[in-house]
């Protein structure tokens, strides 16, 4: 009994330190990730003092805040109004959208592409908005599963379409430069909700455009 509520009064302690110190200004999360930098350059054999690392704490900092910012958007404000109208009900694919996130296991890269379909029920999607909401997903710390799925249904929230596929590839630097070092491995995830859950065929049309078989015209 003495030992849990000890053990519980420490782990509040904690929670109040991070709390106080969490950098809440700009600056003050560079700062914080700058002095983080240097103790990592530190503990890996390096002197962050030498002419080539000087500034690479700093530089790291902003590069890794770039590659976090899709923390700070969502769908709405991504795809910004470009949401219109539109009796078209065929259906809209979007492939080969390059994409570059971090793996939230290892902090590491994984680069790859979306390939998005749609079928729109009376509301169509500005096309680059497609990559943009691609973009700010990817953008995070991710794993290619989760990424995908969120992709599809922010897809669902703005423009309630008929159906929607998303089907990601990427190949995992973790996969590639540790671990396994595979590094012609790629990782194929999909989504897909609507039609394309419910219709074999409608799904079968989408996985043969995004995989360049050509469309029928009918
Ligand atoms: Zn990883």
């Amino acid at each position: 009994m003495h030992r849990c509520n000890k053990k519980r009064k420490v782990e509040d302690t904690t929670t109040v330190v991070a709390a106080q110190k969490k950098p809440v200004t700009e600056d003050q999360r560079l700062e914080t990730m700058n002095a983080a930098c240097r103790t990592i350059l530190e503990c890996i054999g390096e002197d962050p003092n030498r002419e080539g690392l000087v500034k690479t704490p700093e530089r790291w900092a902003k590069a890794l805040l770039f590659m976090c910012s899709g923390y700070n958007m969502n769908a709405e404000t991504v795809t910004n109004g470009a949401v219109f109208e539109e009796n078209h009900d065929e259906m809209v694919v979007v492939r080969n959208i390059d994409i570059s996130s971090l793996c939230e296991h290892h902090m590491v890269p994984f680069v790859g592409r979306v390939h998005i379909g749609y079928i729109p029920n009376g509301k169509i999607l500005g096309l680059s908005k497609l990559a943009r909401i691609s973009e700010m997903y990817a953008r995070r710390l991710q794993v290619q599963e989760r990424l995908t799925r969120q992709i599809a249904d922010a897809i669902v929230e703005t423009v309630e379409p008929l159906g929607v596929a998303v089907v990601v590839e990427c190949t995992h630097f973790c996969m590639v430069m540790r671990g396994v070092q595979k590094t012609g491995a790629v990782t194929t995830t999909s989504s897909v909700r609507g039609c394309f859950e419910s219709n074999p065929k409608t799904r079968a049309e989408f996985f043969s455009i995004i995989h360049g078989n050509g469309i029928k015209m009918c």
